[in-house]
């Protein structure tokens, strides 16, 4: 079963490759902030709730995201396998996944770090105008990175889940890469 967590900063590419690899494999590309997006643009209490944490770049409170994506996990088209691209965010989020994983007797294959310079990210970022993409928002999302993600590295590495690939090539090499962890 095909399963993979996208681990990596924000502009690292995780929302490029999920995609292109979900419709390569046939199973659902699961991003927590495309989902956060929607609802925001709909203006669901979820939206209304997590919108000014993301305009500030920040991240949305736990139990909204962890219920959001237990939500996700549980419908049918989901049993097949995922590719999960921002969830998890932090370690008490990773840990809620463990757990929920093992509950429904799902395992997961790796988590894969998307490595890229800090430089490239925020030339990355400015380059493709979303409204969270301005130079201060950026600067936090950055913070927000390094303080809270980024110790998941560590996380699934002590679990041996990790690999970790190159970011800063081009984006079919990254794919061919990741093809050939399914
Ligand atoms: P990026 O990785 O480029 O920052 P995302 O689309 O993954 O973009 O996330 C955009 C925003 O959505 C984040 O800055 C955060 O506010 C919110 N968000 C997404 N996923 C999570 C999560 N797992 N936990 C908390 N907030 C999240």
């Amino acid at each position: 079963m095909a399963r993979l967590i996208l681990l990596g900063a924000p502009g690292a590419g995780k929302g490029t490759q999920a995609k292109a690899l979900a419709t390569l494999v046939q199973i659902p590309h699961i991003s927590t902030g495309d989902i956060l997006r929607a609802a925001v643009a709909q203006k669901t209490p979820l939206g209304v709730e997590a919108q000014s944490y993301m305009e500030q770049g920040n991240l949305v409170p736990d139990d909204l995201v962890i219920a959001l994506i237990k939500e996700r996990l549980s419908q049918a088209d989901a049993q097949n396998g995922w590719i999960l691209d921002g969830f998890p965010r932090n370690e008490s989020q990773a840990a809620f996944l463990d757990k929920l994983l093992e509950e429904i007797d799902q395992a997961y294959r790796y988590a894969v770090n998307l490595e890229v310079p800090d430089d490239v990210l925020v030339q990355r970022m400015l380059g493709r105008g979303r409204a969270d993409d301005t130079e201060d928002v950026i600067r936090q999302r950055l913070q927000v990175y390094h303080n809270q993600t980024a110790p998941l590295i560590d996380f699934y590495r002590v679990r041996h889940k990790l690999v970790s690939l190159d970011g800063n090539i081009p984006p079919e090499a990254v794919l061919d890469k990741l093809k050939s962890l399914f």
